[in-house]
């Protein structure tokens, strides 16, 4: 009788794990554990921004939600198979670091109103630029964070260097369902950030899984 039972425990030990083990893809997760490839220099933890100030502190992580992760490595690999890296700028950013933003710049041109949050308080955002295999800047259509016509996602008069580095970025982004917008050309969306509620844990704070 016993021996009998056992193949069926077995099946429901496996199955348990199976549901147990399974990582939400909602977690927060450290980018730079999930690949240490990827380059990160945050752009707001130094005062070389457009609000002149710092508001993240020097240890601040890279952090993104595991799908929205998931998908940035894969974009990044790909980009490794041709010469390339990503560099991330900005990932999830606490909600009270957004209403920091929106205290020195109450211009929701330039930052998201934090009563309305922006999708980077959601985790499933990213800023991101093309650096070569040795981690050097490539040349892209502007400067991060610079408010001009030319950093439009389709802006074509340029030159042909930063249109072939442009379109790199966007080809290996989309292809992992990352959606750029209009105006900027270094961010991205994930797929399903709508899904995501605001948060407002520190990128200290976070508790990688
Ligand atoms: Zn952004």
């Amino acid at each position: 009788m016993i021996r009998s039972l056992a193949p069926v425990c077995i099946s429901l030990l496996v199955l348990l794990s199976c549901f147990t083990l399974q990582p939400d893809p909602m977690d927060l997760v450290d980018v730079c554990e999930m690949d240490s490839t990827i380059l990160v220099e945050l752009a707001y933890a130094t005062p070389n921004n457009f609000l002149g100030q710092a508001v993240y502190s020097s240890g601040d992580r890279c952090i993104l939600r595991r799908f929205a992760a998931e998908r940035l490595v894969r974009a990044h690999q790909s980009l490794r198979k041709q010469g390339y890296g990503l560099k991330v700028l900005d990932a999830y950013r606490p909600l009270s670091v957004q209403e920091q933003m929106w205290a020195i710049l109450p211009d929701s041109r330039y930052v998201a109103d934090p009563a309305k949050g922006s999708r980077h308080n959601r985790g499933a955002a990213v800023d991101v630029t093309l650096v070569d295999l040795a981690g050097n800047d490539v040349e892209m259509p502007t400067a991060f964070d610079e408010f001009s016509e030319k950093a439009a996602s389709n802006y074509a008069d340029l030159p042909r260097a930063a249109l072939h580095h442009r379109s790199l970025l966007q080809q290996a982004m989309q292809e992992q369902g990352f959606s750029p917008i209009s105006s900027e050309w270094w961010h991205f969306d994930a797929p399903g950030w709508e899904k995501c509620k605001v948060l407002d844990i520190s990128l200290q704070a976070v508790e990688v899984n």
